[in-house]
């Protein structure tokens, strides 16, 4: 049987490797938005949802084939929800882990322990076409809390900051087969795997 084309809208090469490994299984060949020249497109949403949603479309238009796109970032309570969005540039442009991490332990460093609770969240998307009116949308949410220093080497972004609930350990003290069986990442792909086994995604 030969398998079913999709185009992943991220240029993130550990993502497309990831996608394929879960979709290869169920009849699907992932491949790179680059391999169709597709073009990054503005971020213009106001939440993940709407910004996988333009990303996958874009996708879609530009290769004439299904897509899939994800977006995920954080939110943090005590800062009404911020960086969200605005994870990946939270201290601004060039993108830095390091510097968003420092920007992150300076808003909160009023914040008591037991008030700095956060999730990470991740929203995968799979539009059929670029005019697709039903999209298969699958969120997920990671829980825990922001420390007030680093803990652990691994992962990236704000990883060492965040300590999983009712684990202990930061996310950056998983190792990578840990992480992607709790992440919100991780979850997320698997229930969209799910969806597509079924038959019956929407
Ligand atoms: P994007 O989904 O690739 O646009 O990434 C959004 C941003 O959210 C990343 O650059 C990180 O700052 C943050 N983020 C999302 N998921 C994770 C995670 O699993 N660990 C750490 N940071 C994350």
């Amino acid at each position: 049987m030969k398998a079913t084309r999709l185009v992943l809208a991220s240029g993130n090469a550990g993502k497309l490797r990831e996608f394929n490994e879960l979709l290869a299984p169920l009849g699907y060949d992932v491949m790179a938005q680059s391999a169709f020249d597709v073009p990054e497109v503005e971020e213009t949403g106001l939440t993940f949802v709407e910004n996988a949603l333009l990303k996958a479309r874009e996708a879609c238009r530009v290769s004439g084939l299904a897509a899939l796109a994800d977006d995920s970032g954080i939110e943090v309570d005590a800062l009404n929800g911020k960086p969200g969005i605005y994870s990946a540039r939270f201290a601004g442009e060039p993108k830095s882990d390091d510097r968003n991490n420092r920007q992150l332990l300076e808003q909160l460093a009023d914040v008591p322990p037991g008030q700095r609770t956060a999730r990470y969240w991740c929203v995968v998307v799979l539009m059929r076409h670029a005019e697709d009116p039903v999209p298969v949308i699958v969120q997920r949410s990671w829980e825990g809390e922001i420390l007030t220093q680093p803990r652990g080497e691994g992962g990236f972004g704000y990883d060492p900051l965040f300590q999983v609930s009712r684990l202990g350990n930061t996310a950056a003290e998983l190792d990578a087969t840990q992480k992607n069986r709790l992440s919100h990442r991780g979850r997320a792909t698997r229930r969209l795997v799910e969806l597509l086994s079924s038959g019956n995604p929407a």
